[in-house]
């Protein structure tokens, strides 16, 4: 491993032990761009998703700087640098990394979501805080209860932008807008860039630079997609025949609503398969219980609504499985870059009934090819005549007709309301079908 690479950014020793001790090889591309300028004091515009690195392209940098200087305006309470996210398990992935890099530097670090108890986040901002890391809604209770005083921030960040607008977090990021300090350093990571998000970051960001990394390799050589076409009543059976030959060790299926995730997860659980459901009806507790289950290898299939799974952070997942497919085109990207990611190859695998060809047919508009069919001897495929059904008109890019509003739960805000799921028109993104769609992620 040669962690100088890392030392060629400019960080300092106690973050290259950090990085030594998770066993990174090289930055990745975001970090290369970010972490120097970020070091410089800049702001920074960067389009880079989820599985890109660009926690640690941000995270890295701020230890660095926090640690290098005296808090301008030191105090209990009072945090030195406030990373926005839109869900509350990105707070807690980000979170963990601020933990994990800055094991070896004297900073202290708190994550604050809503859906748990307030008390032991009230206790904990009680101390010196430097760095808070927060989803907004959240975040103002605090505030309004005079908990956390944001007048010190030295660094704002921004992660998931897009999906904290998609999430109808505005208001309130504009309202903690207002809390800071007017001098500080904002660093703003959206993975796709609607007028909304120019709006926002032409009134945050000064003189920033700009990075761009490649889209997540979603829909890209990295990740094997495939397609099982199947009778709806036979989806359960396939899925716990395919998990058992194959012998997936790790798969993330998606359905489309949480009732349809807990039933999957009890069925796949009956059938010997242990599994576990997440999405937003569960307690934090037990989304955090199974998301460790599944990544300490205990529990091999976890099922996720779209939202849940949101900015899980799941180290190079080799299998998806589109239990159903996502109504809106753009989310299968997400789901499948869910896989194959830091440079490891993964595989998605969709199970299509006949009601769900005209979404497939969407799908493969947007990713611009093809996907690989395969079949399992005793597993029909949909009748013809319905599997045959006319394409709508999706154009590549953008949402399909209806979509406007999916029944998929939210996931991260402790606040009800907002704008729902609704996703920006996907025209004045850059890059093409392949970024995905606006994300959090
Ligand atoms: P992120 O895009 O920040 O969510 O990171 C995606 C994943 O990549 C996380 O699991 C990180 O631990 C991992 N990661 C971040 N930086 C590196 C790196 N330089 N080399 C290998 N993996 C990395």
């Amino acid at each position: 491993m040669s962690v100088s690479k890392f030392a060629g950014l400019g960080l300092v020793d106690p973050l290259l032990r950090a990085l030594a001790e998770v066993g990174y090889d090289a930055p990745t591309p975001i970090q290369s761009q970010a972490v120097p300028e970020v070091l410089k004091g800049r702001d920074l515009l960067a389009a880079a998703q989820t599985g890109t690195g660009k926690t640690a392209g941000f995270v890295l940098p701020i230890l660095q700087l926090l640690a290098s200087r005296p808090a301008v305006k030191p105090g209990n309470g009072r945090p030195r640098c406030l990373v926005l996210t839109p869900t509350r398990e990105l707070a807690a992935q980000v979170h963990a990394s601020v933990v994990t890099y800055g094991r070896y530097m004297d900073l202290t670090s708190t994550v604050i979501f809503g859906g748990v108890n307030i008390n032991p986040q009230t206790k904990a901002l009680r101390g010196r805080i430097d760095i808070v890391v927060a989803t907004p809604g959240r975040l103002l209770d605090h505030v309004g209860q005079k908990n956390v005083d944001l007048s010190g921030v030295e660094v704002l960040v921004l992660d998931e932008a897009d999906r904290m607008l998609d999430m109808g977090f505005i208001h309130d990021i504009r309202r903690i807008l207002k809390l800071l300090p007017a001098r500080r350093q904002n660093l703003l990571f959206s993975a796709t860039f609607s007028d909304d998000i120019r709006r926002l970051s032409d009134g945050i960001l000064t003189n920033p630079v700009s990075v761009e990394v490649a889209a997540r390799n979603t829909a890209s050589e990295l990740v094997h997609q495939s397609v099982h076409l199947v009778e709806t009543h036979q989806k359960r059976d396939l899925l716990s025949h395919l998990i058992r030959t194959h012998r997936w060790e790790q798969v993330l299926v998606f359905t489309r609503t949480k009732h349809g995730a807990n039933r999957l997860a009890e069925k796949l659980s009956s059938d010997g398969i242990p599994a576990a459901a997440i999405h937003g009806n569960k307690s934090q507790a037990a989304r955090t219980k199974a998301l460790d289950q599944f990544k300490n290898r205990r529990i091999g299939v976890l099922v996720a609504t779209d939202i849940a799974a949101r900015g899980l952070d799941i180290d190079q997942l080799p299998q998806v499985v589109n239990f159903e497919l996502p109504n809106v085109p753009e989310d299968y990207v997400h789901r499948i870059g869910r896989t194959g990611r830091a440079g490891s190859v993964g595989a998605a695998l969709s199970l299509v009934d006949g009601e769900e060809m005209r979404l497939l047919t969407g799908i493969e508009r947007l990713i611009r090819r093809p996907i690989d069919r395969i079949q399992t001897e005793g597993f029909e495929a949909p009748k013809p005549s319905r599997a045959s059904a006319p394409a709508p008109s999706v154009r590549p890019g953008r949402p399909g007709p209806g979509s406007a509003s999916r029944g998929a739960p939210r996931a991260g805000g402790p606040r009800p309301g907002g704008s729902g799921n609704r996703r920006p028109p996907q025209g004045s993104s850059r890059g093409g079908p392949s970024r995905g769609s606006s994300r959090a992620r």
